[in-house]
């Protein structure tokens, strides 16, 4: 009974995506179910590590990557639902408060895609090894790069943040160049 008023309920989000609202909505539990441990352990792996293998796989599910796009609206959509039926408790909400949640809910979703994609950045270049040139605080991507010094080693990015050092501009032309995507988000 009370599922049949939810059914009849009017809501922002099934206004907006018609009949793919219920489709979609089938598929958004396994995959926040599943998806949610599975991004909290590599969130949780990019601070005590910084292996390549988990900078790969953080960047498949996080910032602006499909899946984590896909993960985020199905989150949206589970929440939705949640706040429906819990919220209301069959009775069926006013509109005008569906779309506010819903605005809430896509602003949030939005958020965190730029927040998680700049801490993919971030991670990335911790991650990522770098040149380091001690002599010219300068530390490189390129380790042929002409602007080298003599006493040159190598470092991960989380070694080398908060010291100061100068981002090449010869190596970060050629990054941008080659639209690496161990483009540093910000220097250390
Ligand atoms: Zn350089």
């Amino acid at each position: 009974m009370n599922n049949k008023k939810i059914e009849e309920r009017q809501s922002f989000f099934i206004r907006i995506t018609g009949d793919f609202y219920d489709f979609a909505s089938d598929f958004a539990v396994p995959i926040v179910v599943c998806g949610t441990p599975i991004f909290l352990v590599l969130f949780g792996l990019t601070f005590v590590c910084h292996w390549d293998i988990v900078c790969s796989l953080f960047s498949l599910v996080s910032g602006f990557s499909l899946l984590f796009i896909a993960y985020i609206i199905s989150l949206i959509l589970v929440i939705d639902r949640l706040l429906l039926y819990k919220v209301c408790k069959g009775r069926a909400p006013r509109y005008s408060l569906t779309v506010v949640w819903g605005i809430v809910l896509i602003g949030l979703g939005i958020t965190l895609c730029f927040v998680t994609n700049n801490y993919k950045k971030q991670y990335k270049f911790d991650c990522a090894e770098w040149y380091v040139d001690e002599e010219k605080r300068l530390y490189h991507w390129n380790e042929k790069c002409e602007n080298i010094g003599s006493t040159t080693y190598i470092a991960k990015g989380y070694e080398i943040r908060g010291r100061g050092l100068t981002f090449c501009d010869y190596c970060k032309d050629e990054l941008d160049d080659y639209g690496s995507s161990y483009e540093p988000n910000r220097r250390p």
